[in-house]
């Protein structure tokens, strides 16, 4: 039977964080904190006669876009006119760009599951403007037109991945990328980063572009992942049975899992392209250019190696530290307060995360934690200089994620701190011998998984504050002196 691959490239809509919108003064608002159409004016709602004038600051926004992903920025580029028909745009058209993109030509890394990395080319990055809002009740649809004229940066890949995983990958480096820039939030299910794949199969090792289509309404990169999968099996299924794949814009039906066709897709003739005539073409120096790169902060590929070389941090630890900037500064902070770097990034990615699944509380927000960075490297300290140990740490760390505090403090007032007294210990296991005749025959019968049960009897009576290594030791001994009872 033939192996099929898939061959899927990305199309990525972001609002830009700008104060206002793409061509008009209107304020950039959140849709929950305005009411509807009181964010508009002549411009944004497409009155006859008005003139859309340029926002400097979307472009700048959108330059370090397409810098941070490699891109080759054009010495000029243009916006055009696409013809839309649908109310959320009263102009009757988008203004957009296309055949001359504010950048283009540029790579995206992504890290695989399996440890390996791979280019990922973009093929446009280009300006444009958002639509409004839609929503349909009772057979009647409702126009919001606070978001109609939002800047908005379009970031299309070539369809160089080859399957939903590479695809999640990809969705989660360009999101960390554009939050690293500050330019878009990365909130999916906010709408303000929309995501589209478009999706096709072919046989393994055919360079064939079969029919394809494209999934919209997808609001989390986890919905992206499973919506790829579902499609890609599907498609499979389908050239496998002798039928074909049909051109559609398809959405993704987050209860049912599967996707549904929304409409038959309009090609680009549709869309009647022409050069803008209100605008003027934009020439982009090669000094802007040069000014944007030397302002970008350093990227999560960038950070990840230093993370590496600085830190001794391994790959995959480095990766998962740099994918959120809060949770990197974080890291270093708690890094800069004395902390072990190796065991701060175990703590962070271990217990620290567990407990703000718990809470539901998102990465990006570790800095409101009250675990604060200082408090980490102190407990990671206490932890090597043998002070307290590991389960000790953990239940501590529980309690400061908590209530915040200083571990030393804690570890003083509530009398944590390990015991590795010898003398102490030695009557303690020799308690728990006598107080455990059947389990001790059968040790010394062989049976040596008991020596588990019997650390673990030890650790009980000392409330868990021993010296691990100390008990394993002395109850060694003492069962070996039993031998001869
Ligand atoms: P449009 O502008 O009509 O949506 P484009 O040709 O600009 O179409 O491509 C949009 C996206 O679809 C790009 O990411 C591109 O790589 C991807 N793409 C094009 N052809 C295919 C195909 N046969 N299978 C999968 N993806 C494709
Ligand atoms: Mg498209
Ligand atoms: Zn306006």
């Amino acid at each position: 039977m033939t192996a099929y691959e898939a061959v899927i490239g990305l199309e990525v809509h972001a609002e830009l964080q700008t104060a206002s919108k793409m061509f008009c003064g209107c304020a950039v608002v959140d849709s929950t904190s305005a009411a509807p159409n009181t964010v508009v004016c002549p411009v944004c709602l497409g009155m006859p006669g008005v003139l859309p004038v340029i926002n400097q600051r979307a472009v700048e926004l959108g330059l370090r876009v397409g810098l941070a992903l490699n891109c080759t920025i054009p010495p000029f580029n243009q916006f055009a006119r696409k013809s839309y028909f649908y109310p959320d745009l009263p102009k009757g058209y988008q203004i957009s760009q296309y055949d001359y993109p504010l950048a283009i030509q540029g790579w995206l890394e992504i890290d695989l599951p399996d440890g390996s990395t791979k280019r990922v080319r973009i093929r446009r990055v280009h300006l444009e403007e958002d639509t409004g809002k839609l929503t349909h009740v009772d057979g009647s649809s409702l126009v919001d037109l606070n978001r109609a004229g939002v800047p908005l940066l379009e970031i299309v890949s070539e369809a160089d991945i080859r399957s939903a995983e590479e695809a999640e990958a990809y969705a989660r480096k360009l999101r960390a990328i554009l939050r690293y820039l500050g330019v878009n939030s990365g909130d999916m299910s906010k709408g303000v980063l929309r995501m589209e794949p478009n999706i096709s199969v072919r046989p393994v090792g055919s360079s064939e572009f079969r029919t394809r289509t494209e999934i919209k309404n997808l609001n989390s990169i986890r919905s992206l992942a499973r919506a790829c999968a579902y499609e890609i099996e599907r498609q499979i299924a389908l050239w496998e049975s002798g039928g074909q794949v049909q051109q559609a814009t398809l959405g993704w039906d987050e209860v049912r899992q599967v996707t549904v066709v929304q409409r038959v897709k309009e090609s680009a003739d549709d869309y009647r392209y022409f050069p803008e005539p209100d605008l003027p073409v934009l020439e982009i120096s090669a000094e802007w250019v040069e000014e944007g790169r030397a302002a970008l902060p350093e990227l999560p590929d960038a950070k990840r190696d230093r993370f590496m070389r600085d830190y001794g941090l391994s790959r995959y630890d480095a990766s998962v530290l740099v994918a959120e900037q809060a949770v990197a500064d974080y890291f270093e902070a708690a890094v800069k307060a004395g902390g072990d770097p190796k065991q701060v990034a175990n703590y962070i990615t271990g217990e620290v995360f567990r407990q703000m699944n718990a809470e539901g509380r998102d990465r990006e927000d570790i800095g409101a934690i009250k675990l604060t960075p200082a408090a980490l490297a102190s407990l990671v300290t206490l932890v090597q200089q043998g002070t307290i140990n590991h389960s000790v740490a953990r239940q501590l760390l529980e309690t400061l994620y908590q209530q915040g505090g200083d571990p030393r403090a804690l570890v003083e007032a509530q009398g944590l701190a390990q015991v590795s007294d010898e003398a102490v210990l030695g009557e303690v296991v020799a308690r728990v011998l006598d107080a455990n005749p059947a389990e001790v025959a059968r040790y010394l019968a062989g049976e040596e998984k008991l020596l588990k049960f019997l650390i673990g009897q030890v650790m009980r009576e000392m409330r868990g504050k021993a010296d691990a290594q100390v008990v394993t030791r002395l109850l060694t001994e003492q069962l070996q002196g039993r031998r001869g009872d």
